[in-house]
């Protein structure tokens, strides 16, 4: 018998911590999670799950815009109700709490409601209970993270921006990451008169730079209001909104800020200090690749570790840590680089691999095949909304090394791509591959003249 309450002891019941707490159970293993907040974590609560699901309800306005050249005459303007879009997401929500709350039960793995301490090693402290464990796992995630600046208790987080109680008309993001491309066109969709601060000269930084251009075309061209080279320097109340001075000294008013410029560790309050568990200059937990951090019985997953910030990543770090720590066989080692990923502004954003500047200093030389088009839809719909694929190919072993897409859906198919992709598959083999007609996609298989060396 374990001299320990648990083999494990999950704190977070996140993505990560659920898939870990979970597999590690069925292996045999003695498992609770405590969780303070909502079960599902970031994900299902105030991140994928929602935002897809307003994404959805601002696409429908190019929907009823496309559909005149169909045909389609909607009787009048539709309108948008915003209590009804977020009243819906605030169900399925708690369906989805449900459904992770069964799943742990279902799996025999104590869920405790409160925020955990660790105490030591092995001893976590949580609703007045010290409970021990041979093994900690921290899978906490992240919080937004907002900069210092006059006014900056009147803005949003990602946190709070889904259950607004009113539909902000003129709405403003800060950043240009993810969340703030994604929630421009999301709130452009629905109807605000939208627009987006970014202190760079291109958001998206990291992604290839004509994805970057591209998009920026795209979103412009659907009337979001892009302000580069540029931050907030204070925000003030004003009768009817707020008036937001940027630093270039242009002035906004509007009735919502959202500030998404990043999210930092969610390990306040944790004790982790005490226990000088090593962390990197971000203040992300270092582990090996044991997930093991430098208290080798605590370990750490997901958004508190240094990796791409994605649900996915969170949940295959969890099956290879049980696997490391429960099961009888030492996994393969997570692949970070070809990981495909989606950015759900308006258009979508598909990628998996090098972009062509990344791919340019890894490789001698390198082929790029691109294709830019009006997608088949447009010639009826009068939209003038376009395309953008791309390969980039390593010259020397013909490997395809990146695969780059920007519209309609463009997650779905680079998710097929990314297959091809993490299999180091070659353009030859791309090009033997008979395309599906009509789509947009088979032009990941038909672009046969580089574009440029
Ligand atoms: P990101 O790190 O992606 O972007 C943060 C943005 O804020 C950057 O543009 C950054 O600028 C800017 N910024 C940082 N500090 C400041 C400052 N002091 N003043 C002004 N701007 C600043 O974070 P997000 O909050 O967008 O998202 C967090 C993570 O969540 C993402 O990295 C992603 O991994 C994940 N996510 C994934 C999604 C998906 O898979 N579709 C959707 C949403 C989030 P700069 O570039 O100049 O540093």
């Amino acid at each position: 018998m374990s001299e320990f309450d648990y083999d494990l002891f999950v704190i977070g019941a996140g993505s990560g911590g659920v898939r870990a707490a979970r597999t590690a159970a069925a292996t045999g293993a003695r498992v609770a999670v405590a969780e303070d907040r909502y079960l599902g974590g970031t994900c299902v609560n105030v991140g994928c799950v929602p935002k897809k699901l307003y994404s959805y309800a601002a696409h429908f306005h190019d929907s009823f815009e496309d559909a005149g050249g169909f045909g389609w005459n909607l009787p009048e303007a539709p309108t948008f109700d915003w209590a009804t879009l977020r009243d819906n997401k605030i169900g399925e929500i708690k369906r989805l709490n449900g459904i992770y709350g069964r799943l742990l039960d279902n799996a025999g793995v104590r869920l405790i409601n409160g925020r955990a301490s660790v105490v030591d090693a092995h001893h976590v402290s949580v609703g007045g209970e010290t409970i021990s464990a041979e093994k900690i796992l921290v899978a906490v995630g992240g919080w937004p993270w907002v900069p210092d600046f006059p006014g900056k208790e009147l803005t949003l987080d990602s946190n709070r921006v889904f259950d607004l109680d009113s539909f902000p008309e003129r709405f403003l993001v800060l950043g240009g990451g993810y969340i703030a491309v994604e929630f421009a066109s999301i709130f452009n969709g629905l109807g605000s008169d939208t627009h987006l601060i970014y202190r760079g000269d291109l958001f998206l930084r990291g992604f290839d730079q004509e994805v970057r251009e591209f998009t920026r075309d795209e979103m412009a061209k659907k009337g979001v209001n892009l302000h580069f080279g540029t931050n907030i320097e204070t925000i003030e109340k004003v009768e009817g909104g707020l008036k937001v001075t940027l630093t270039s000294g242009e002035t906004l008013e509007v009735d919502a800020v959202l500030a998404a410029t990043g999210r930092r560790p969610h390990l306040e309050g944790l004790g982790l200090d005490k226990l000088d568990v090593a962390t990197s200059d971000d203040g992300k937990l270092k582990i090996n690749e044991r997930f093991e951090t430098s208290v080798p019985s605590i370990l750490a997953l997901g958004d508190v570790t240094d990796g791409p910030e994605l649900t996915p990543v969170a949940l295959e770090e969890a099956m290879k840590l049980v696997e490391h720590h429960f099961g009888d066989t030492t996994p393969a080692p997570l692949d970070y680089e070809r990981i495909a990923t989606a950015v759900f502004c308006h258009p979508n954003i598909g990628t998996v691999g090098l972009s062509e500047e990344a791919a340019r200093e890894r490789f001698d030389a390198i082929r790029v095949y691109s294709a830019d088009f009006r997608p088949m839809k447009h010639t009826l719909s009068g939209s003038s909304e376009r395309c953008l694929m791309k390969l980039i190919v390593d010259d020397a072993s013909d490997v395809v090394v990146g695969a780059h897409m920007v519209g309609d859906e463009a997650g779905e198919v680079i998710q097929g791509i990314a297959i091809a992709v993490r299999a180091g598959l070659t353009k030859a083999q791309f090009d033997q591959t008979v395309g599906i007609h009509p789509t947009g996609a088979e032009e990941f298989v038909t672009m046969r003249t580089p574009t440029r060396n």
